[in-house]
C-alpha cells in the first residue's frame, strides 16, 4: 500500500474508533460490538507498524480510551489506570511469552491466569483504613469521583484492617450479574427505554450517573484483583496479592489459577472458552499476568498497556441458521416491533430462538425474508442479531417480505407517520396496548404495585375487574373471584391489596410517569409534578404554558397537552381521584420550592465542602435547574475552591458567582 493511501485509511479508521470511543465509554451504548471495534483497532494497528512516521499520540493504539465526564468531580490516579493488549489466537500468546522472555532473560515465566471480568474497573483509595475515593479508569490518567455511588456496593467495605495506617489503594471490577443485567433491560423494555447492550456497559451506566439511590436498588458487585501498594515485602507476587486483597474483606474471584507455562494457560483458555455459559457473570476473556511482581519495571510498560500482562479476547461466535417466521409486537405506546423466529441454534453457550429485527426498515434495507438463511451473533454476548442473509441459491424464489399492516392484536390498521421509521397501533381499545400500559402503570418506578404479572393482569382483563389503570384500584372489591386466579392463594390476595392502597399514597409523579404519556419519562414526571403540585393542575395546560418550564421542549408540551385533551383519559383522572389516588406532589425533602431559586439556572464548579450530587439535589428541590456548562442562559456559578475555566467563562459573560456561604444566605432570604 502506498504511504498517501495508508494516510487516508488510518484517518478513516482514527474517526470510526474515536467515534465508537465515546459512544462506549461516555454514553455506555455502543452501536458496534467489540469484535468490529477489535478488528479496526487491529487494522490501524498493523497500518501503524508499516508506517510508524504516520502514529501520532492521539491515536486509539496510543491511548487508553475512556472519558472523564463533567458531571464528575475529577480525581487524578496516583499511577495511571491502563488498557491491556490483546491476544486473539495461541499464537498471539506464545509471541506473547517471547516478548517477556527477551525483556527478563529468563525462558520460564509463572503466569497468573484469571478470569476477564465484563465490568468497569475502579480504583479505591482508603486512607488510614476508611474508604476515602472510588474513581473509575476515565482518561487513564484522570478518573471520575465515583465514591457515593460505590458506597452503594454491598460487597465493597467502607473500612478495612489497614496495617500500615497509609494509603491503600485497591483496584478491581464492578459488574452485574447475568441475571441482574436481564432484569434491568426487561425494566427498560417495560418503560420504552433503550437496552444496555451488555452487563459492561449496564454497569458502567448505573455507577457512571448521579444518583446513588439507582445504584442502590441495582445491585452492583465487584472482584478486586490489583494492590497497589506493591512495594510491600509482604505480596511479592500476584498470587499472594489477591490473598491479601481477600484477608483485608475484599471480594476475589476464585476462579483464577497459577500456570507454570503458556501450555497451561492455553488448557485454561480452552476449559474457560467451554464453561463461561455455566457463570453467573459474563466474561470476555482470559487476563493472563506475569506472578511475580519484582518483574513487572523490567518488562515495562507502553503509553496504552502493561508488557506483563495480556488479555485473550473470546472470538464472537456467529452461527447460521434460519429464519423461520417474522412476527410483529406491539408495545405500550403502540410502536411496533420485529421479530424473528429461528431455528434453535447454539450460540456462545446459550440455545438462541428468536431475535430482534427492530422494524421494518431494518428488514427491508436487509432483505430478510422468511424462510431465508441468516448469519447471527450474539452482541456484546448477549442480544442476538441478526447481521446479514446469505443469498444462496433458494434466495431469490422466496418471497420479499413486507410490513404488516394491520396490529396483530386489534386488526386495526397501523400508521406510519411521514419521515419515521417505526409503525404504531393507534387504536387505545387495543388489547396488547391496554396490557403494557397495565403493566407499566404498575411498575417499579411507577406505581409500584407488586404482585400484578402479566399474566394475572390478561386474566383480570379478560374477566372485566380492568379495563383501565383506574380499576386496579377496586380490586379489592373482587376478593372472591381474584383468589380463585391461578396461584393467587389469600396471601397474595393480602399482599396485593397493601401493595395497592399504598400505592395510593405515593407522591404524584409515580402516577403521572405510570400513565404513559408519550415521551413522558420518569425525569419529565417529576419536572412536571415539582412545578405544577397536582395533576389536577395540567388538565387544562396549554403547550405555551409548559414551555416555559426548562427541560419540557415542545414535542413534549405536545404530548402532554394532546392526552390531557382525550376525554377518556380525563374520566381515568377523575375516577383515580374519587377512588381517594393522590394527585399531589409531595416534596422528598424538607426544603420547598422557592420563588427565588424557581427556574434559575445553576452551574456548579471547583471543591466544595459537600458534594456536587448534594448540592444538585438541594437546588433542585428549590425549583431550580443545574446544567453542566455555563453559557448566557446561566444565572448563578455555585464557585469552590480551584475553579477553573467555568469560573472565567462565568466572569466574562457576566454570569454571577456565588459561593457557598452566599448560596445559605440565598436560601435564607425568604
Ligand atoms: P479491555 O477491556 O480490553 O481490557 C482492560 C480492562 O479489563 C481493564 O481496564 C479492566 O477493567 C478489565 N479487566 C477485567 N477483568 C480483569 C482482570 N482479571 N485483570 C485485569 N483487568 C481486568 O480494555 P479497554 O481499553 O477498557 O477496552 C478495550 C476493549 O473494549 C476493546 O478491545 C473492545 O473490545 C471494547 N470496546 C468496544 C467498543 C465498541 O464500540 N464496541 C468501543 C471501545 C472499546
Amino acid at each position: 500500500m502506498k504511504k498517501s493511501e495508508a494516510q487516508q485509511k488510518i484517518k478513516a479508521l482514527t474517526k470510526n474508533l474515536q467515534q465508537w470511543n465515546v459512544e462506549y465509554y461516555e454514553n455506555d451504548a455502543p452501536s458496534v460490538d467489540d469484535a468490529e471495534y477489535d478488528s479496526a483497532l487491529n487494522e490501524l494497528k498493523q497500518l501503524e507498524t508499516q508506517f510508524p512516521e504516520l502514529i501520532t499520540p492521539n491515536s486509539p493504539t496510543q491511548r487508553v480510551g475512556g472519558f472523564v465526564a463533567q458531571k464528575f468531580e475529577k480525581y487524578t490516579h496516583r499511577s495511571p489506570m491502563l488498557s491491556l493488549s490483546n491476544a486473539f489466537s495461541k499464537e498471539d500468546l506464545i509471541e506473547f511469552d517471547q516478548q517477556v522472555q527477551k525483556a527478563t532473560g529468563k525462558i520460564s515465566h509463572d503466569y497468573f491466569v484469571e478470569l476477564k471480568i465484563d465490568g468497569l474497573s475502579i480504583a479505591l483509595i482508603y486512607e488510614n483504613g476508611r474508604l476515602f475515593k472510588a474513581v473509575t479508569r476515565g482518561d487513564g490518567i484522570t478518573g471520575e469521583d465515583v465514591t457515593a455511588n460505590v458506597k452503594m456496593i454491598k460487597a465493597i467495605p467502607h473500612t478495612i484492617d489497614n496495617l500500615n495506617n497509609g494509603t491503600v489503594e485497591v483496584r478491581g471490577e464492578v459488574y452485574l450479574s447475568k441475571h441482574e443485567f436481564e432484569k434491568i433491560n426487561q425494566q427498560r423494555a417495560e418503560n420504552d427505554e433503550a437496552l444496555f447492550a451488555n452487563p459492561r456497559n449496564a454497569a458502567a451506566g448505573t455507577l457512571r450517573q448521579l444518583d446513588a439511590r439507582v445504584v442502590e436498588s441495582r445491585n452492583l458487585q465487584a472482584f478486586l484483583y490489583f494492590y497497589m501498594n506493591r512495594e510491600s515485602k509482604a505480596v511479592p507476587t500476584h498470587a499472594d496479592s489477591l490473598n491479601l486483597i481477600e484477608q483485608l474483606g475484599f471480594p476475589i474471584n476464585k476462579e483464577g489459577r497459577l500456570c507454570k507455562n503458556i501450555e497451561q494457560v492455553w488448557d485454561y483458555i480452552v476449559e474457560y472458552t467451554e464453561s463461561r455459559s455455566k457463570l453467573p457473570y459474563e466474561i470476555d476473556g482470559i487476563v493472563i499476568k506475569i506472578n511475580d511482581f519484582n518483574l513487572y519495571e523490567k518488562i515495562g510498560y507502553t503509553s496504552k498497556s502493561p508488557k506483563w500482562a495480556i488479555a485473550f479476547k473470546f472470538p464472537a461466535e456467529i452461527k447460521t441458521t434460519q429464519i423461520l417466521d417474522i412476527f410483529p409486537t406491539i408495545g405500550r405506546t403502540g410502536r411496533v416491533t420485529y421479530n424473528a423466529k429461528l431455528e434453535p441454534v447454539q450460540i456462545a453457550g446459550t440455545i438462541v430462538r428468536a431475535a430482534t429485527l427492530h422494524n421494518a426498515d431494518f428488514i427491508e434495507s436487509r432483505d430478510i425474508r422468511i424462510k431465508s438463511q441468516v448469519k447471527i451473533k450474539k452482541a456484546g454476548d448477549i442480544i442476538p442479531e441478526v447481521i446479514g442473509v446469505i443469498q444462496d441459491e433458494s434466495f431469490s424464489s422466496l418471497p420479499i417480505w413486507s410490513p404488516a399492516t394491520t396490529c396483530p392484536n386489534c386488526s386495526s390498521e397501523l400508521e406510519r407517520s411521514e419521515g419515521e421509521v417505526d409503525q404504531y397501533c393507534i387504536n387505545s381499545k387495543c388489547p396488547s396496548i391496554i396490557m403494557r400500559s397495565l403493566q407499566h402503570f404498575t411498575s417499579r418506578d411507577a406505581t409500584n404495585i407488586e404482585g400484578l404479572s402479566i399474566k394475572i393482569l390478561e386474566k383480570l382483563y379478560d374477566q372485566g375487574f380492568i379495563k383501565d389503570v383506574a380499576d386496579i384500584f377496586t380490586l379489592s372489591q373482587h376478593h372472591q373471584d381474584i383468589i380463585q386466579l391461578d396461584n393467587f392463594g389469600e396471601k397474595s390476595y393480602a399482599n396485593l391489596v397493601a401493595a395497592i392502597e399504598k400505592s395510593k399514597n405515593n407522591s404524584c409523579e409515580r402516577l403521572l410517569f405510570g400513565l404513559g404519556i408519550r415521551h413522558v419519562g420518569k425525569k419529565t414526571a417529576k419536572i412536571l409534578a415539582k412545578n405544577y403540585k397536582s395533576i389536577k393542575n395540567l388538565v387544562k395546560i396549554n403547550v405555551d404554558d409548559l414551555a416555559v418550564i426548562y427541560d419540557i421542549g415542545s414535542v413534549v408540551a405536545q404530548s402532554v397537552v394532546d392526552w390531557f385533551a382525550i376525554e377518556e383519559n380525563l374520566s381515568v383522572i377523575a375516577k383515580l381521584e374519587a377512588l381517594n389516588v393522590n394527585l399531589d406532589y409531595f416534596s422528598n425533602n424538607d426544603t420547598q420550592v422557592h420563588k427565588d431559586f424557581q427556574n434559575k439556572i445553576f452551574v456548579i464548579t471547583g471543591t466544595l465542602s459537600k458534594s456536587r450530587n448534594y448540592y444538585r439535589e438541594l437546588l433542585e428541590n428549590l425549583g431550580a435547574r443545574v446544567t453542566d456548562s455555563v453559557s448566557k442562559n446561566t444565572n448563578y456559578l455555585l464557585a469552590g475552591q480551584d475553579s477553573g475555566s467555568k469560573l472565567g467563562k462565568a466572569e466574562s459573560l457576566g454570569v454571577k458567582i456565588i459561593t457557598e456561604i452566599d448560596l445559605k444566605d440565598l436560601m435564607e432570604e425568604k
